[in-house]
C-alpha cells in the first residue's frame, strides 16, 4: 500500500463538498482527511469534523470561530477562521490534494496559493478558472502541478484523453442537460420564479450553480473552464444539449474518432476520479440501463433566448480580465436573483451591459483581476433597482 493521500477540502459543506466526504470514507485506505472549511455553515461543519476527524478546519466567516471553537474544544482539531486561514491551511505538509468546492470568485486565492505549494489541484470551482485560467495554468506549469477536473463535463474529456495525451484534439463537444427551461421562449422566462429555475431536471447542486445551468451560464462558465483546462481555441469548443445526462461529454480527435464517456450522472464518480488518477475505484454506484434509456437525443442550444452562452465566447474573443468581468457580474446577478430583486431574464442583461461597459486589462497580473472583479461588481450592482 502506497503512502494515503493527504486531502483537503475547500467549502466541504456544499454539494460537492459532503460528496467528497462520502467518496472518503468509501475509502479510508486510500485518503487521510486533513482539513475541512466552510463560509457560514458552522453547525455542519461541526458536525462534519467531529464525524471525520480532519487535522484542520477553517470557518471563513470570523464572526463564528469563537462557535465552533467551543464546539470543538474536547477534540483534538485545529480550529482556525477568515479568509487568509483558508489559504494557509492548504500549505500544510500533509497535505497532498487541494480539492476546490467553494463556491465563485472567493476559489481564486486558496487556489492560487495551493499551487504554490505545489499541492495537486482537484478543481471543482470552476470559477477560478473562468476568472484567472491564464494566470492559474501558467502557475500550474512553473510549479509542476497537476490540476484534474471534477466538473463532470470536463472529468468526461479527461476521461477520454487517458492514454491519447500526445494525440491533438480536433474539438471537443461539452454536453449540456439544457436545464429546467430547456425549449422556452423568451416571453416564457420573462415570469419564471426562483423555485422553477431552482429545479434542476438530473443533479441536485448548490443554488449558485443550478440557476447558472438555468441561464447556461453555466455551460459558458464550462467552455471557458475547459480552454484552459485542454488548451484549446474556443472555435475547438462546441456545446450540445443532451436532455438525459447521460453522456458527460466527448472528444473528437483528427483522424475524425469520437470518444464519449458515459454513466449515470452521480457526481462521487468525477469526484473520485479526481482524487485517484489513474486508478480506478471499485464503486457501488447504480450503473447505466440501456433499457432504461431507449434513446439519447441530441439537439442545438438555444443561443438566441439563452445570451449567457455567447457572451461566454465573446468575453474569450476579447479576453484580458473579460471573463473575469462575466464572472463577477453574474455572481452579483445570481445572488440579487436569489434575494428576489431581479427577474431570471435580468440575469443574462445584467451580465451583457457589465462585460460591454467595463474595459477589459489585457495581459493581465493578479491585481488586474482584482480590480476588473471589483469594477464589474460596483456596475453590475448599480443595474440591480
Ligand atoms: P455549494 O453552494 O453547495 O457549496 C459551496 C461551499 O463553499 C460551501 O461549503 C460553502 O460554505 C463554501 N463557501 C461559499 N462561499 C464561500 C466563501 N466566500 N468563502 C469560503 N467558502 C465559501 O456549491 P456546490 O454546488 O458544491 O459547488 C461548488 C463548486 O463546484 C462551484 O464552483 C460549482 O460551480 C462547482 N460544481 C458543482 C457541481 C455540483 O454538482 N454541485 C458540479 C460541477 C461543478
Ligand atoms: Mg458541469
Amino acid at each position: 500500500m502506497t503512502q494515503k493521500k493527504g486531502i483537503a477540502i475547500l467549502g466541504s459543506t456544499g454539494s460537492i463538498g459532503t460528496q467528497a466526504l462520502e467518496v472518503l470514507e468509501s475509502y479510508p485506505d486510500h485518503f487521510d482527511l486533513q482539513v475541512i472549511t466552510a463560509g457560514k455553515n458552522a453547525d455542519l461543519l461541526i458536525t462534519q469534523a467531529i464525524k471525520h476527524q480532519p487535522n484542520s478546519v477553517v470557518i471563513t466567516d470570523e464572526s463564528q470561530y469563537l462557535y465552533v471553537k467551543e464546539a470543538l474544544k474536547n477534540q483534538d482539531i485545529h480550529v482556525y477562521a477568515g479568509a487568509e486561514a483558508l489559504c494557509q491551511v492548504v500549505e500544510s505538509s500533509e497535505v497532498h490534494v487541494v480539492l476546490t468546492a467553494l463556491v465563485g470568485y472567493a476559489g481564486l486565492k486558496p487556489t492560487l496559493r495551493a499551487i504554490e505549494a505545489k499541492k495537486t489541484i482537484a478543481l471543482a470551482n470552476k470559477e477560478t478558472l473562468v476568472v484567472a485560467g491564464e494566470l492559474v495554468t501558467k502557475m500550474a506549469r512553473e510549479h509542476g502541478v497537476n490540476i484534474y477536473p471534477v466538473d463532470s463535463e470536463h472529468s468526461a474529456i479527461f476521461q477520454c484523453l487517458v492514454g491519447e495525451f500526445h494525440n491533438p484534439i480536433e474539438k471537443i463537444y461539452l454536453t449540456a442537460s439544457g436545464g429546467p427551461f430547456r425549449g422556452w421562449s423568451a416571453e416564457q422566462l420573462a415570469s419564471v420564479t426562483r423555485a422553477q429555475a431552482l429545479k434542476h431536471p438530473n443533479w441536485s447542486m448548490g443554488a449558485k450553480i443550478t440557476i447558472d445551468s438555468a441561464t447556461l451560464m453555466n455551460k459558458g462558465l464550462e467552455v471557458i473552464e475547459a480552454k484552459w483546462l485542454f488548451n484549446l481555441r474556443p472555435d475547438q469548443i462546441d456545446v450540445i444539449v443532451h436532455p438525459q445526462s447521460i453522456v458527460h461529454s466527448l472528444v473528437q480527435f483528427e483522424d475524425g474518432s469520437m470518444k464519449a464517456q458515459m454513466g449515470l450522472p452521480d457526481m462521487k464518480l468525477p469526484i473520485q476520479f479526481a482524487l485517484t488518477y489513474p486508478d480506478r475505484l471499485p464503486t457501488t454506484f447504480p450503473r447505466f440501463n440501456f433499457m432504461d434509456y431507449p434513446q439519447l437525443t441530441f439537439e442545438a442550444p438555444s443561443r438566441d433566448v439563452f445570451r449567457n452562452l455567447g457572451l461566454a465566447y465573446d468575453a474569450m474573443d476579447t479576453g484580458g480580465t473579460a471573463a473575469c468581468i462575466l464572472n463577477a457580474a453574474n455572481e452579483v446577478a445570481v445572488e440579487a436573483y436569489l434575494n428576489d430583486q431581479i427577474h431570471f431574464t435580468d440575469i443574462a442583461r445584467i451580465n451583457e451591459a457589465t462585460l460591454n461597459a467595463v474595459q477589459s486589462q489585457s495581459t493581465p497580473v493578479y491585481e488586474d483581476f482584482v480590480r476588473s472583479d471589483e469594477e464589474a461588481r460596483a456596475f453590475a450592482r448599480g443595474r440591480i433597482k
